[in-house]
């Protein structure tokens, strides 16, 4: 698919550095997403609930038309929102985003665990989604590592990544021991913090030995861990910035410097479902 970094999970290359598109509206998540392609992206990540599907379709397509990428050279992940996880919403609404992309999803996640309906009932119409071709894989999102394990015990095809926050300022070492035990990977939702890693002074202290800004030291911290990570900006220049960190590599005490920063308070989205708890890593 692309000579870009990636894991391999279940036969599929997933490239390890994405394109994240929340909270761009659609003009300009046309306009970056076309210009992430332009970059070297492969990798671009949209869900139904932020209402840009339509635009993220039009970007790649823009991409595709000036010669810039193949559709089979991008990995392109949408999302079920949780008011569709019964077996004929979820259904429905995969054939939405896929006609809103304009083309079929490489990854349709689950986009937070839900209590109800059951996980039988939503895995059984994800996997449905899947062989009726309304997506080529499928996974997680924000499942706690016990709901992760439970779901995959009730799906038929690999859940291919578990999205999830992860930045310096959080712990993720139960979800990423699942990940292992499962065969699967783990996607990096907000990887700089929503911004605040830049600011940072160890990381931009390790940034300044390699001539690089805190926000590369982080993104290279979570992909030198085989961790996917999908940061977003409205910017061409921070975008291009995001993109340059695949000619360094930090040393095994930068790693455990950057480690020790995760504290128990730095959770930045705290949305889940009261039925379900974050994994205790304190
Ligand atoms: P990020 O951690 O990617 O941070 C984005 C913010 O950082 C923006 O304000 C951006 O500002 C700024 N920024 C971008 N690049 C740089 C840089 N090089 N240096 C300094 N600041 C920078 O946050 P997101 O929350 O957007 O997460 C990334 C993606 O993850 C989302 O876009 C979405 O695709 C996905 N996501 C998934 C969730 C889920 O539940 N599955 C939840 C949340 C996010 P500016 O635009 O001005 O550059």
């Amino acid at each position: 698919m692309t000579d870009q970094p990636a894991v391999t999970v279940d036969g599929h290359a997933i490239p390890l550095l994405g394109f994240g598109t929340w909270n761009l509206v659609p003009d300009d998540a046309r306009r970056m997403v076309r210009e992430a392609l332009r970059i070297g992206y492969r990798h671009i990540d949209t869900a139904w609930i932020y209402e840009n599907e339509a635009a993220v379709g039009q970007g790649l397509q823009d991409a595709i038309d000036e010669g810039l990428v193949a559709r089979d050279e991008v990995w392109l992940t949408t999302k079920i929102w949780v008011k569709h996880f019964q077996h004929d919403a979820l259904l429905r609404q995969a054939r939405e985003s896929a006609d809103a992309l304009g083309t079929t999803p490489d990854l349709l996640l689950l986009h937070w665990p839900k209590a109800e309906p059951s996980f039988e009932e939503t895995l059984a119409a994800l996997n449905a989604a899947r062989t009726q071709g309304l997506t080529r894989t499928i996974g997680l999102s924000n499942f706690p590592a016990q709901e992760w394990s439970r779901a995959q015990s009730l799906s038929e095809a690999t859940l291919v990544t578990n999205q999830v926050e992860y930045h310096p300022y959080l712990k993720l070492t139960r979800l990423l021991e699942t990940a292992r035990e499962l065969g699967s990977s783990v996607t990096a939702w907000s990887p700089l913090a929503q911004g605040k890693v830049a600011d940072d002074p160890t990381l931009t202290e390790i940034g300044r030995a390699h001539g690089k800004t805190a926000a590369q030291v982080t993104l290279r911290w979570l992909i030198q861990q085989g961790v996917i990570a999908i940061p977003r900006s409205s910017k061409k220049s921070r975008a291009a910035e995001s993109f340059d960190i695949f000619d360094f590599a930090l040393s095994d005490e930068e790693m455990d410097r950057i480690h020790a920063l995760a504290r128990p308070d730095g959770r930045l989205g705290d949305w889940i479902d009261p039925a379900f708890q974050w994994d205790q890593e304190w």
